[in-house]
């Protein structure tokens, strides 16, 4: 089954310590129902140079991956966090909408 979140989607986070946190997905995790959200799920990392690329030895911010059912989808039409519902289009495609406007989302 397709992911109900996509890349770009802004989300409300609903549970867990990052409760209450906005962001925008930045990565699906295929094959599993997680996604990267900028600034969720921030994790230190000490890094050491060269290692995974990094220019200097130091400490960054990363995120980690957080369940999709943490999330919900904010509406980019009514701005508020909704449901997603899905609406078959003339052409056959299916497209995702906002249960609480009918707005559709990209
Ligand atoms: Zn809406």
């Amino acid at each position: 089954m397709a992911s109900r979140l996509k890349k770009d989607d802004e989300v409300l986070v609903i549970a867990g310590r990052d409760k209450g946190k906005r962001g925008k997905v930045q990565r699906v995790i295929s094959g599993k129902e997680q996604v990267l959200v900028e600034g969720v799920n921030m994790v230190k990392r000490h890094l050491r140079a060269g290692a995974e690329g990094a220019r200097q030895a130091g400490i960054i911010d990363k995120e980690m991956p957080i369940q999709t059912s943490k999330l919900m989808p904010i509406c980019p039409s009514c701005s508020k966090p909704t449901r997603i519902g899905y609406q078959v289009l003339k052409d056959g495609t299916k497209s995702r909408m906002c249960k609480k406007c009918e707005g559709m989302f990209s």
